[in-house]
Formats: C-alpha cells, structure tokens, sequence
C-alpha cells in the first residue's frame, strides 16, 4: 500500500500510516490536472502589470447566514495586493431556531445545536455580484456554483439551470463539503456520502462542462481510535479515481480544525502525488487551521516546502478567508505562509500563488463558456402535467 488513498482493503499497515495521511497535511494532494494546458485566453486580469502578492483559489463573500461583504468591498479589501479570485459563498445556512437559542443569533456552526440546511439562493446572489462589475473587473473573479445538495440525484440539474440562467458567469462548483467536522452532522436531511451516486452525477457533469470542482472532506474522523477505518480516506480516494476527466480541488489537504496531521508522512504523500489515477486532482493550503500545521516548526516548514517544491504544479494558495473587513485581516494566512514561501523554489512559489490557478481557470472559462454557447438554445422538455394537490393520481 503506498498510496495515501487506500484502495479497498484496509489492513494493519494501512492503519499505521493513517494519521500521517491526515497529517501533513500537506498534501496529498494528488497530482494535478496534468491535461489541462490551456492557458489565458479568455478575459485575462493583470498581466504585464500585475505586482499582486497571489490568487486566492478558495474565498467566501459571504457567511453561514448569508452575511458579508459586497464585491465591489471586496475589491477594495484585494486593492493591488491580490490579483484574482475565486468567489463564492457557503450553500449552507444556520437556521435561528428561537427556541434553541432565544435571542442571540447564530452566526456560525458551532454557536447552536440547530440545523444547517442548504441555501440555493446563494448562487443567485452571487452571480448577481458578479453581473454588477465592469467586464474589466469581472476578469479577475471566478465565480462558483455552491448552492445544490450533494445528496439529491437533482443536483447536477440545479448546476445545469444556474449555468444556463446566468451563462457567462460560473467558473466552478464549491467549496461544498461531504465529510467535514461539526457540519455533516448538523444538515437537515440525508446525511452526505461519498459513496451516493448523487454525488457522482455531480463530479461527472462538472467534467463534461469543464468546470472545476472544489470539495472539502476530512481525511479522518476528529480524534479516530486506534485501529479506526479511515473510511473517509478510502473513499474518496475512490470516489476522485472514479472522475478521471472532473479537474478536482481538494480543499485543504483534507485538514480541519481538529483533523490533524501528523508527522513523517512524506514519503506516503509522495506516493500519492505520483500516482496517475489521481493526476486530475489538486489541493489548496487554504484556512488559518491548515496553515498553523504547517508552519508550526521549522521542521514542518521545511517538509512542506521540499514537497511543493517536488510537485509545484500540485498545490494552489488559498486563503478560506469568508467576508474579510479589512485587507490586514484578509493577508493575515498569506502572512502565516510566509516561512513557507521563503523555503520554495522560484518557480514552485509562482505556482503556488498564481500559476497553478492560472492554469486551471482560464481552462475552465474556456470550456464552460463553450459549453454554454452549446447548450444555450437546448430545448427543456416538456414535464407530464403534475397532479395539483388532493387531485386523483390513479392515471
Ligand atoms: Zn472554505
């Protein structure tokens, strides 16, 4: 077993290398969207004249209630720091149960027992956002389609609709999230699997669009038993082999905030990014959690350096920061990472920062946009009248 996403038997030494999976978090991520090579032709941002520190493959605009910051803020927040964006907000939303929590308001996950339940809205509003820039603005965002049920065999017709509702816009799908602490569990309805065929249904539309997928799935349970199925591990390993031609993004590393890496698993991750079943996939460093892993001692620093610096076209920055108010607290990870990027090649920084995004974004508005242009006059069929309520269903 050299792969850090186990096949299907799981055995002692697989049990063994486990927490190193997790851990370095690093990444594993699998190796990368090798095939896709087209570079900027669409609506390219700064170029000549670009000084910006990095593009972010992973913002929120907006928070767990739909709260946040407009673009055109946000563009004020990037100023000439940052050059390009993802965009997108959560697809999930904290109910304000009254009788849970009275008169305080939740605004995030872990503030009340109630539940999450998915907010397709937010697709709507940000297209929209995107529709109120300049066309010389709107190059420098990427906007994602977040807002469907990974459990729900319709998903993949939600993502179609938004595409041919507001065409000219998407560039992705995600961050949208299966296995992921404190969350999975607080969803209204069935609970997400990487095994459900609805999700499938996603990952394979996403690839004959051509749209890039950025999911987020624990790479083990919080605080796993000794000798515990790293289920999660196995299965998505599976479920991203099953979509060779789907360029996927692996939201960081598989870390959260108390799925933990470990040390010395260099070599399991080096096995992993070798692997060519997984060279369509890709992972970001996002999230203050993940960076604080990876900075946490020099050593830690100098094995995650020396790994990007072997894969340099397999990781992208990001900064999961969600309706940040300022541009201090908006750098605040890009300024963790910065013993990081001192120990990375020339070459593998400028990968990491902007290349890498470059690379698979503007691949993806091209095909998106040729998608679009397609399918833009696909006739809807006509659905069977549907009985109205109380009416005889019998025929
Ligand atoms: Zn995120």
């Amino acid at each position: 077993m050299n792969n850090i996403f186990y096949k299907t038997e799981y055995s002692c030494f697989q049990y063994k290398i486990r927490r190193a999976i997790a851990a370095f978090a690093l990444c594993l991520c699998i190796a990368i969207f090798a095939s896709v090579s087209s570079f900027a032709q669409t609506a390219a941002p700064p170029s000549s004249t670009d000084s910006s520190l990095f593009y972010d493959s992973h913002f929120h605009l907006t928070n767990y209630v739909q709260q946040g910051i407009d673009v055109h803020q946000f563009l004020r927040v990037m100023g000439t720091k940052v050059g390009r964006s993802t965009l997108f907000g959560i697809p999930l939303q904290q109910e304000w149960d009254y009788e849970n929590s009275g008169k305080f308001a939740p605004v995030y996950y872990l503030q009340t027992d109630a539940p999450l339940y998915y907010y397709s809205f937010t697709d709507a509003y940000i297209a929209m956002q995107y529709k109120s820039l300049t066309p010389q603005e709107q190059a420098r965002f990427d906007p994602m389609i977040t807002g469907f049920n990974p459990t729900d065999m319709y998903a993949a017709d939600h993502i179609r609709r938004v595409l041919m509702t507001f065409p000219g816009v998407f560039s992705g799908i995600g961050e949208f999230s299966i296995h992921k602490e404190f969350v999975s569990s607080k969803i209204s309805g069935e609970t997400a699997s990487l095994m459900n065929p609805a999700l499938d249904s996603i990952l394979e539309f996403a690839g004959e669009v051509g749209l890039v997928v950025l999911i987020h799935n624990d790479i083990d349970a919080p605080f796993p038993k000794p000798g515990q199925v790293p289920y999660q591990a196995i299965q998505v390993g599976d479920l991203f082999r099953r979509h060779p031609n789907t360029t996927i993004i692996w939201a960081h590393c598989g870390l959260g905030r108390i799925v933990r890496p470990v040390k010395d698993q260099l070599t399991i991750i080096d096995h992993a990014l070798s692997d060519p079943t997984l060279k369509h996939v890709c992972i970001d460093i996002s999230w203050d959690e993940v960076a604080k892993y990876i900075v946490a001692t020099p050593e830690t620093i100098k094995a995650t350096a020396d790994l990007i610096n072997k894969y340099p076209d397999r990781f992208l920055f990001g900064t999961d920061e969600v309706a940040p108010p300022s541009q201090e607290k908006y750098l605040k990870v890009y300024n963790m990472y910065l013993p990081l990027l001192a120990q990375l090649t020339p070459d593998a920084k400028q990968k990491l920062l902007k290349g890498n995004y470059t690379r698979l974004f503007d691949a993806a508005r091209i095909k998106v946009r040729a998608w679009e242009k397609q399918h833009v006059n696909d006739q809807q069929p006509v659905p069977p009248p549907t009985p109205s309520s109380g009416e005889d269903t019998k025929d």
